[in-house]
């Protein structure tokens, strides 16, 4: 081999050595390029995917905020007014009688309620009024008769079955009163509130 020859075959060496080594750093380069790239994609990603579980987290929590009010809303408090409403029909009366909250009824919610008080009907649910209402084929507690007891006027109770009981014996002596009184309380005076009998009483006085 001459010197010309080998010098040219030196020469051809280097050019691919140099072509092949571009292309190396070329390839390895790109390679580079093409891993931050990816690895800009994956942080993204893994952002958003914290995003989305923050919101999710977020969302959850929120929900879990209104079942806790929702339950707040359907439980009895313990400054409730409990509001019982009787119809009498024998006298088409409407009781409405109020009561507090027993220590028993605070918290139970409103199913829990309907059950305590089946033969009711629910008719307002509210952590701080409630109204239950039913009807009785009774008389109410409110009516009264006066009468004439050992020469003093006397008031009774009528019951649902039209029986008397002595509620009050006054110091209302009928000696002193008219005929025409006399003769009404000898009858009975039956009366129909507590308002009514107390007029009525005081009216004798
Ligand atoms: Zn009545």
């Amino acid at each position: 081999m001459s010197t010309i020859k080998l010098v040219i075959e030196l020469k051809k060496y280097t050019v691919f050595l140099i072509v092949f080594i571009v292309l190396l750093l070329g390839f390895f380069s790109g390679m580079h390029l093409y891993n931050t790239k990816q690895k800009d994609i994956v942080d993204e990603k893994i952002a958003e995917l914290v995003e989305d579980e923050c919101t999710y987290l977020g969302e959850t929590a929120y929900k879990e905020d209104l079942i806790t009010v929702n339950n707040k809303e359907e439980k009895i408090s313990p400054n409730c007014t409990i509001i019982l409403k009787i119809y009498y029909a024998k006298c088409g009366h409407l009781v409405e009688k109020k009561k507090i909250v027993e220590e028993s009824e605070v918290n139970l919610s409103e199913e829990e309620l309907r059950q305590e008080f089946a033969d009711w009907e629910l008719q307002k649910f509210t952590p701080t009024e409630i109204v239950l209402y039913k009807e009785m084929d009774k008389y109410c507690g409110e009516h009264y008769v006066l009468k004439e007891k050992n020469g003093n006027i006397a008031v009774f109770r009528v019951d649902e079955d039209s029986k008397e009981t002595l509620a009050e014996l006054t110091d209302i002596s009928t000696k002193y009163l008219e005929a025409e009184d006399l003769e009404k309380i000898k009858n009975g005076i039956y009366v129909n509130s507590k308002k009514e009998l107390n007029e009525t009483v005081e009216d004798f006085e």
